[in-house]
């Protein structure tokens, strides 16, 4: 046996070469390294178990462009991108190629953390290797234990908003030697079909975009109208590539603060910051409540019963419901993979308050359809507007009416997609 020291990188939503820390150590710690990409969907094999939900050519598209921008990254540096089947494929690659260290960035999910600990009691002798890569703080810089999260999203933000974040590291400048497998790798894709608008997925395009948005003065005013159902301009569009992490929450948050240094700052550049704060929020919480998050019940409460009438459901998922506005949303998720965020709320609402169906079906379409899919975030907040999560208020129902008035008084949003004759045009 060999005595050389070699290491896997296992890629999952941390699709960058950039302000990856798992890369750096690697090249400080391995002799040889190998870099494979195994999604959630198939360490759980979720996509079988639930085929009235596959994932939308919309994320399909997405992720097959993160990777393809990875893979290429990658290539510079004289390393392919695997992509193994399963988890029982990443167990006999482990086996197979002596691996002595995997790296692999934190996931706060119960599936991926699940995985984890399976790679650890079956390969006691692999050191792994674990960085806090997606979110703002590292675990140990938090006020608190998980066990102690502070409940609500307010007291958690007072308790975190003075800490320091990081900044974000450099791509490393070499990778140690790389080890071969007899297995597909990733090539390198960038698709024609762009479905809409400027989601173009992969670590380049979303840096690009990065640069785009904070070149412009978008975020002085971004408070004023990130509550838009509609428009490029009018919330950031991070989401996407921090979901795939094809972008960092500490890149961009660095990149506020550099535009505060260069342009002044206001409410609305600070307001991006609160809102990914949120997202910090709802990280530590996924990571905290893990199996909870998929309960009826939400985090707390006894288990709830919900009705799951299969028809009321793909009326909501057509934007059939007769709720103009709602459907108009629903309709937007279809043809494009997003949504805005009052958007997200109201046909939340909808779903829960008005049609009365199972919160979790309505989290777990998203699950499937969202570009930007993230666990803690999405079912974080679909738990929040049930009244079964981490909030101060028992229920969130939108008024529905009183919500067209406020954001589509003139009806523009609803008409453009509700159009029959709307094209996959974005
Ligand atoms: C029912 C429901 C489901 C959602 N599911 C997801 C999801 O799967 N993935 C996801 O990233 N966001 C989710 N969100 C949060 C939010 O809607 C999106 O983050 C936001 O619309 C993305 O657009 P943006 O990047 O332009 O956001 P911006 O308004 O520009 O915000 C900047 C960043 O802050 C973070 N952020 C903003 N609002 C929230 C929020 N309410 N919760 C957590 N983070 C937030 C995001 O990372 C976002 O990219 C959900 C919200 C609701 C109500």
């Amino acid at each position: 046996m060999s005595n050389k020291k070699r290491g896997l990188i296992w890629f999952g939503n941390d699709c960058r070469v950039s302000d990856n820390n798992l890369l750096i150590r690697a090249n400080h710690e391995v002799d040889e390294l190998i870099c494979v990409y195994l999604p959630y969907s198939k360490i759980t094999n979720s996509e079988g178990e639930s085929p009235s939900f596959a994932k939308s050519e919309h994320l399909v598209k997405f992720e097959k462009e993160s990777l393809g921008n990875l893979a290429t990254s990658l290539n510079q540096y004289g390393h392919k991108l695997f992509s193994l089947r399963d988890f029982a494929h990443l167990c006999q690659v482990l086996k197979a190629l002596q691996i002595t260290t995997i790296y692999r960035a934190f996931h706060p999910g119960m599936y991926e953390q699940e995985a984890e600990k399976t790679i650890a009691e079956l390969f006691p002798q692999v050191n792994v290797c674990g960085a806090h890569t997606g979110s703002l703080f590292h675990q140990s810089q938090l006020p608190f234990t998980l066990e102690t999260l502070p409940a609500t999203f307010t007291k958690f933000r007072k308790r975190v908003e003075k800490l320091t974040i990081v900044e974000p590291l450099e791509r490393p400048e070499t990778l140690p030697q790389a080890i071969v497998l007899d297995c597909p790798n990733v090539k390198s894709t960038l698709s024609q079909n762009v479905l809409y608008g400027h989601f173009i997925g992969g670590e380049n395009a979303g840096r690009n975009h990065l640069c785009e948005y904070f070149s412009s003065q978008l975020p002085h005013s971004y408070k004023l109208v990130r509550n838009q159902l509609d428009g490029w301009e009018n919330s950031t569009k991070f989401s996407p590539w921090l979901a795939s992490g094809n972008l960092s929450a500490r890149q961009i948050w660095h990149s506020v603060i550099q535009f505060e240094r260069e342009n002044g700052s206001n409410e609305s550049s600070y307001w991006i910051k609160f809102e990914l704060l949120w997202r910090e929020f709802f990280h530590w919480y996924s990571a905290w409540h893990q199996e909870k998050l998929f309960h009826s019940g939400g985090i707390s409460k006894a288990p709830q019963l919900w009705d799951d009438d299969t028809d009321t459901l793909k009326a909501w998922i057509n934007g059939e419901t007769g709720f103009d506005i709602v459907d108009a949303c629903m309709r937007q998720l279809k043809y494009t993979g997003f949504m805005s965020n009052r958007g997200r709320q109201l046909v939340a609402s909808c779903l829960i308050h008005e049609l009365g169906l199972d919160w979790r079906l309505g989290a777990l379409y998203f699950e499937h359809n969202l570009i930007d899919y993230d666990v803690g975030s999405n079912w974080g907040n679909w738990q929040y507007i049930a009244g079964v999560g981490a909030d101060a208020k028992p229920v969130r129902r939108f008024d529905l009416k009183k919500q067209t008035q406020i954001y589509d008084p003139s009806r523009a949003f609803i008409n453009r997609w509700l159009d029959k004759g709307w094209q996959k045009c974005g």
